[in-house]
């Protein structure tokens, strides 16, 4: 189906602003984000069935025995997933769709969507990164270090994304991302040439 929605996989590591980038993609419409599970517990205000679905492991579980996710994977003790049903339809209605994911999730959308549309928030360096975490005040200290040691392994993995985009001053960030989308929707490969010969 040439106009179908695109897949967007949005990955960066915590604290890159990967959810302020999404809040504002969202503003223009047609764009729709994809709610996950999960399996950790509500941080601050968060509600279930807004920030996650927030499930026992025995639910997740079943989840995945019944063909629900896109992708899930395991990230920092907790399981993380994408809800497929969801998904799809979003997509046959010619809506955008977000996945704000991490780096395993992005490498198994890549196998089973080649086309999907895969872009890393890169925050401008690890020391504003740890500053962001540290003010985002939610997390203990253990907690804090261990994102900040996984966040090294997913800069690491960057270079696999189709694009890198520096969170520096937000509004260039989000400008950048919108360009991405609108090249991607210019592709030839999603023009139906037939459409314009009748
Ligand atoms: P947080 O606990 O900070 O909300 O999320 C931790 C990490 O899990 C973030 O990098 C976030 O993008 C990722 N994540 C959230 N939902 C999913 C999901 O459905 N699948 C995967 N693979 N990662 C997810």
């Amino acid at each position: 189906m040439k106009n179908k929605g695109l897949l967007v996989v949005i990955s960066g590591p915590a604290g890159a602003g990967k959810g302020t980038v999404v809040t504002e993609l969202v503003k223009d419409g047609n764009v729709e984000v994809s709610i996950s599970a999960t399996t950790r517990a509500p941080r601050g205000q968060e509600k279930d069935g807004v920030e996650y679905h927030f499930l026992s492991r025995e639910q997740f579980q079943d989840m995945i025995e019944n063909d629900g996710f896109l992708e899930y994977a395991q990230y920092c003790g907790n399981y993380y997933g994408s809800p497929k049903k969801q998904a799809e339809e979003w997509m046959h209605q010619g809506k955008d769709v977000i996945l704000e994911i991490e780096v395993q999730g992005c490498e198994k959308i890549k196998q089973q969507s080649p086309d999907c549309i895969s872009i890393f928030i890169m925050p401008p360096s690890m020391e504003i990164l740890e500053h962001r975490l540290r003010k985002r005040a939610t997390d203990s200290e253990e907690s804090i270090l261990h994102r900040l040691a996984r966040a090294k392994e997913e800069i690491r993995l960057a270079e696999n994304y189709d694009y890198i985009i520096v969170n520096g001053p937000i509004e260039e960030c989000v400008a950048d991302v919108k360009s991405v989308l609108n090249a991607e929707k210019l592709k030839a490969n999603r023009f139906d040439v037939k459409e314009i010969l009748g």
